[in-house]
């Protein structure tokens, strides 16, 4: 397709063709990707009929996939209720009863498609989620992302204390437990060619005895499989994690002794960590999903970005639907924008801050890095996977940017940071217009249809 091309390079530049063509195979692999005047056979430099049809979407901005490293499935109907709770409250609130909605299979397959057409319609091309405690319902969330076309890496909440879960004796939850997460990732970790794949969810130290996230740990290690959990995300939980663990010298040692922590490992939140827990954190290599949205919405706090990334934590962004309330990943760029600059003016800190697309980058291939999905996608490089999505940065709300006549600074279309800002600083509900993974158009509201 010929438009404008802006992505971030694994080799940490940003390439952007004002003019560009990215043609994909038939497998859904980027073939070829440069400006247009320098893809031959595609582009007749007379400017007549290309000799290979090459559909034309300019002005449109065509970026890579957006990666959402952390997401509830069944918790998006309650996006945007209970602010101001604190966490623990919010969850006993707002998500323990939404999610056992879930216990009926007839509502996990009536909302799945739902959730993965709102992700793709926001950009969201490679989603990492948890599901609900039930498998059933899991088998649902897969078939609806095996049709629909998402990439998806989920798993089966596990839980065997502050729980939902109606069995009583916390031993035959984790037994059972155990045996529909080992049957889940059995039957989906890998399928669709490897589009999707299973993560071994324990919920978070409070919600889990040290056997199960031993056990779960040593499932994820046996499989392959990732392992997703939260981390350090309120004052109030971790000080609950230390009355509970008291044989751990932090939140992080509780998943460290457990045999929860390495590459294929993606923590969420990871806020308030110390000095210790970082650099165990970055020795191992662990991988966190940065909430910020969430973290504002509950007043958990703001995670030192910069630092971390100074440090060498492998960072990438995550919505945390519901505890952010909007799946947007360019919102999560936008309130991570903000946070990081409160910080600044607040504390005084000197470390860069981050620029737009420094953000684009966290949302794009820091975020299939932290999967260890970087040889595949995040970025639109030739040989990788053609997870795109094409967005119009000339739509403001509440009126199109071109109504407010000429803009002072001549066009935004020449400067990728300017598109970049835009987008996250100036965004339009309907402003993706086309999202694609291994080049198949994916549905959603506001998506234009069609390969
Ligand atoms: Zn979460």
């Amino acid at each position: 397709m010929r438009a404008r091309i802006l992505s971030p390079t694994d080799d940490g530049r940003t390439t952007f063709h004002r003019d560009g063509v990215v043609a994909v195979d038939a497998t859904g692999r980027i073939r070829w990707v440069g400006p247009a005047a320098d893809h031959e056979g595609a582009i007749s430099p007379d400017g007549g009929a290309p000799a290979v049809p090459v559909i034309d979407i300019r002005p449109l901005v065509v970026l890579p996939g957006l990666v959402d490293l952390h997401a509830h499935l069944p918790q998006l109907p309650n996006a945007g209720l209970g602010a101001g709770l604190d966490l623990l409250a919010w969850l006993r609130r707002y998500i323990f009863p939404l999610e056992q909605r879930f216990a009926d299979e007839a509502d996990a397959a009536a909302l799945a498609p739902a959730v993965f057409r709102a992700l793709a319609s926001v950009g969201t091309t490679t989603v990492l989620a948890y599901g609900a405690v039930y498998a059933a319902s899991m088998h649902e969330a897969f078939r609806a992302a095996e049709r629909h076309g998402i990439r998806a890496i989920l798993g089966k909440v596990m839980m065997d204390r502050i729980t939902y879960d109606e069995e009583i004796e916390p031993s035959t939850i984790l037994e059972r437990s155990m045996r529909e997460s080992e049957e889940l990732c059995g039957r989906w970790h890998g399928a669709a060619d490897g589009r999707l794949g299973y993560a071994v969810t324990p919920r978070f130290a409070l919600s889990c005895t040290a056997e199960m996230l031993r056990a779960s740990a040593d499932l994820a290690e046996r499989t392959g499989a990732w392992w997703q959990t939260h981390v350090s995300e309120d004052p109030g939980e971790i000080a609950e994690v230390g009355r509970l663990f008291p044989e751990a010298r932090d939140y992080v040692d509780v998943y460290d002794r457990a045999g929860g922590l390495g590459p294929r490992t993606v923590l969420a939140h990871a806020v308030h960590l110390t000095d210790r827990e970082l650099t165990r954190l970055v020795d191992t290599d662990t991988r966190v999903a940065h909430c910020p949205a969430s973290n504002l919405f509950l007043a958990s706090g703001i995670m030192p970005l910069a630092r971390f990334l100074g440090a060498g934590l492998g960072i990438g962004l995550g919505s945390d639907v519901a505890g952010g309330p909007d799946p947007s990943m360019f919102s999560v760029m936008r309130v991570g924008a903000y946070a990081q600059n409160a910080r600044r003016t607040l504390l005084g800190e000197s470390e860069p801050s981050l620029g737009p697309l420094d953000w684009i980058r966290m949302g794009t291939l820091a975020g299939a890095r932290a999967l260890g999905l970087a040889d595949r996608i995040g970025s639109i490089e030739a040989g990788k996977e053609a997870d795109l999505i094409a967005v119009d940065a000339g739509l403001t709300a509440p009126v199109r940017h071109a109504d407010l006549g000429a803009p002072q600074h001549e066009p935004i279309d020449d400067d990728p940071a300017d598109i970049a800002s835009r987008l996250i600083f100036r965004p339009h509900p309907e402003m993706v217009r086309a999202a694609w993974v291994r080049g198949r158009t994916l549905e959603g509201p506001g998506l234009a249809a069609g390969d």
